[in-house]
Formats: C-alpha cells, structure tokens, sequence
C-alpha cells in the first residue's frame, strides 16, 4: 500500500511545476460525480481506484504547492515532514502527557525550544505546537486574560491595528471578550501601529475606567507583510504593566535570517509569541506554534483540574511538558515529529537558506517591478511580500478594476496565482513569496507577466 502511495505522490510531485494552480470555476460536474460521492462500501475497493478519486477530487481550487503560487500566504507541504507524519501516525503514541511517551515529547520539547531561541525568549519560557496560528493565538490571547485579568474580564481591553490578522479578533471573541474589547490603533502611511497613537488609547481608556491588558503586534501583516514598531510597542507594554502578544504567524520565523532578526528586534520581548510553521516553515498544513515567555502562566490558564480525571492518576509527572496542560487538546497527534524530523534531515541552514531565498525573491521583484510606470508599489518588502496597484488616470474605483483585470490577466496565463486584499478601502495586488518551490526564474515569470499586462492595460 505504501509502496502505491508514493508512486502516486512522485507522479504527482514530478508534474507540480507544470500542474494547474488555481481553478476557482465550481466544479458542479465533479461535485456531484455518483463515482466520487458514494457512500462508504460494505466491501472495501482496491487502494489504486481509491487514490484516483482523491486525485479528481484535489483537482479543482486552489494548488498552493506549486511553486507559482503567490497568493494569500502560500503553503508548501516539505515531503520530509509528511513522511515523518507517516511515522508518527503508524506508531500512534500518545503525547498528550509526557510519561506515555517521554521520548518523543522530549523531541517534541527541544523543537519548541529551538523555535523559542529563534525568538529569542528566555528559558522560562515553553509552549506547544498547534493546529494553526488559530489556535496558538486563542491559546495566547486566554493566558494573556487569565494572567491580567482573572475571571472577571469584561471590561479588559486590547490593542492592534486594522491590519492584524482577523484571527486576532477571531479569538478575543472565543475567549469571552464582548465586540469593544479589541481596540483598533491608527497606523502610520507605512500601515505600522502609531505607538503614540496606542499610547493614548490606552491612557484614554484607563480614564473610562475601562481595564487595557494586551497589546498585539504584528511581525509581518498578512495584507502586506508590514513589521509594527516591536520594540516601541514593548517599551509601551513595559511601563503599562500590558502582554505582549507578537502575531509571527507569517513573519516570526524569518528571525532565522539575518536581516529577518534584525527586522524583527523587539519581537523577543515579547509574552507570548505565534508562530506558523506551516507558513514560514514550509511544513504542511495543520502546524502552528504559541510560546509564551512564563511557560507557567500558560500551565495556570489551561490545565484542568487534573485531580478530578481519575482515568489520568497513573500517570507519573515527569521533567517534561504535559501538553494537554498547556492547551486546549487532551488527546492530540504527535505533531513535533513533522518539526523535527525536517530540522534534523536538512540542517537548519537549509531552512535559513531558504527564508533568505524568499527576502531575495520579493526584493529583486521590487526592484524590477518599480520601475515600470503602469505600477504603484507600497514600499520595499518588508519581509517577502509586495503589494501594489495600477498607476495612471481614473477614479479610485476605476483604478481597483484595473489591478483586479490586471491580476486576472496574469492568472489567466496559468503559470503563477496572485490575489488581492483590501487596505483602506483601496485594492490592492499582493505577491507574497514564501513556497520553498518558488524560484528566480518562476519569480520572473511573475514579474514579466505583471509587467505585460499593467503596460496593456495602461496603453490608451
Ligand atoms: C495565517 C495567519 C494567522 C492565522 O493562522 P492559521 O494558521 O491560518 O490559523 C494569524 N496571523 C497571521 C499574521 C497569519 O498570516
């Protein structure tokens, strides 16, 4: 069986490069196929039937494997680590406690800890590995409640821009927090936080007797990949008594490189840290990272009252993390296999090579792009993301239909995907590199393709 599996995953990795990226037509035809959409059968079918269905069924939408793929924030899906949860799945131990499989959650322990040295956080400091940035950020936003706030949390505050990731508000709304509870702060032209801005929100919120907790910076917004002032949010969260909450789902983990660690100074500062290994770590879907600075705070705001499951007693505590006391999970995948099998197989400088790869990429896609007069970039990249719209005459509203026609152009030709996001009510084209696949010359692809479509829709 396995033997079958991977000559369908090496049939379907030889033709990645020139595979479909996106067919967002709704597939009627497929969906509802009798062949594909049968009930479970009494009698089993042979496995070589069943991986062609799955192969039509991961035809349609979206491919963000491929090495053309520039939109939203792209995946990769590193073999390495799907072997590695091949293994993990097949031995089936359970890591949501240490004692039954101290080994692999002691692998599992120093790859959060070296996630935590790239952070640059202290040794207090543990967390665990996630589903999603999702649920590291609810994790982090209920410790920063239960540390600052107790039980009677209503009238907590926090702080972020209209740039942070709706995840952010996502979970302030799950951990309790009623609609006012998340303040929006202005940002500057460069879409930063206005840390002076912040600085008298929450003064005027002290003064309204309202209760300002927690303050989330963004290392690297999903829009445009915008760095806020790290270091000055956390001078303000020093003297405020507030948690620092670091969004590093996309850009966290450039602190490998060197000029990422210098981007993102002050984001070792923080209380509590996200991190998306299945963003900038290349992994497959389904890992995400919180650190916390106190890893016992984390413990207070998750653990159970162990003492009531009975069904756990036998369980000796051991020198490691039990998981299922720092999160949500009782019972969970042995998820830091997928981390520290690829760590370990490649190198670290692999990983590094490839992030700084990525800063490569979207710089050299700035420069060529900023150049021609039909475009309007944002700025130099931050990290690996550029956004821009069409320059040139018209309404603002005549303009965002002429960056949506542009990138439907440049995704028509099938080579590369870009989307759009929305900043200010303006449209903007994103192209945000981050697929360990993506190369110089598939960036070029992109760029000339761009650049093509923006002069012919510029032309009279
Ligand atoms: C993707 C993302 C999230 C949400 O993470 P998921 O893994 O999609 O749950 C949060 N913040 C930022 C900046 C992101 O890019």
């Amino acid at each position: 069986m396995a033997g079958q599996v991977v000559d369908y995953l090496s049939g379907f990795l030889t033709a990645l490069p020139d595979a479909p990226l996106a067919d967002l037509s709704v597939p009627h035809e497929l969906l509802a196929d009798p062949d594909l959409r049968r009930p479970p059968p009494e009698d089993g079918r042979a496995l070589g039937e069943l991986l062609a269905v799955v192969d039509r069924a991961a035809r349609p939408g979206l491919n963000p494997a491929s090495p053309g793929y520039f939109a939203f924030i792209p995946g990769s899906g590193l073999v390495s680590a799907g072997l590695a949860d091949l293994v993990a799945d097949v031995l089936n131990r359970y890591t949501g406690m240490a004692a039954p499989a101290p080994g692999l959650v002691a692998l599992e322990t120093d790859v959060l800890r070296w996630l935590a040295d790239v952070v640059g956080l202290p040794t207090s400091a543990g967390g665990l590995l996630t589903s999603g940035g999702s649920i590291a950020t609810l994790s982090a936003l209920i410790t920063a409640r239960h540390a600052r706030l107790g039980e009677d949390f209503l009238a907590g505050t926090l702080y972020a821009t209209d740039q942070v990731h709706h995840a952010v508000v996502k979970a302030a709304r799950l951990a309790g927090f009623p609609t006012g509870a998340v303040r929006i702060v202005p940002t500057d032209a460069g879409l930063h936080m206005d840390v002076g801005a912040l600085a008298a929100a929450v003064a005027a919120d002290r003064a309204a007797g309202r209760v300002p907790f927690c303050v989330v910076g963004s290392a690297g917004t999903t829009n445009t990949g915008t760095v806020d002032p790290l270091p000055q949010i956390a001078d303000l969260c020093a003297r405020e008594d507030l948690w620092f909450h670091v969004d590093g789902a996309y850009g966290g983990a450039f602190a490998l490189t060197e000029r990422g660690a210098r981007r993102l100074r002050g984001m070792e500062r923080a209380d509590s840290v996200v991190l998306d290994p299945h963003k900038s770590l290349f992994l497959p879907f389904g890992t995400g990272a919180l650190l916390v600075r106190d890893v016992a705070a984390l413990r207070a705001a998750h653990s159970g009252d162990q003492d009531e499951a009975g069904y756990l007693h036998d369980l000796d505590e051991l020198e490691l993390p039990d998981f299922a006391a720092l999160g949500p999970e009782l019972t969970r995948d042995t998820r830091g296999l997928r981390l520290w099998l690829p760590l370990h197989l490649h190198g670290v400088a692999a990983f590094r090579a490839a992030l700084d790869e990525k800063l490569d990429l979207a710089a050299a896609a700035y420069a060529l792009l900023r150049d021609v007069d039909a475009l309007t970039l944002l700025g130099p990249p931050e990290l690996s993301t550029i956004a821009f719209h069409c320059s040139g005459p018209g309404t603002p509203e005549e303009v965002d239909a002429r960056t949506a026609e542009l990138l439907r152009r440049v995704n028509a030709e099938g080579r590369v995907f870009l989307a759009s996001t929305r900043v200010r009510g303006r449209r903007l084209g994103r192209l945000c590199v981050l697929n360990h696949r993506t190369d110089r010359a598939r960036l070029d692809e992109a760029v000339s393709a761009l650049t093509r479509h923006a002069k012919a829709l510029a032309a009279p």
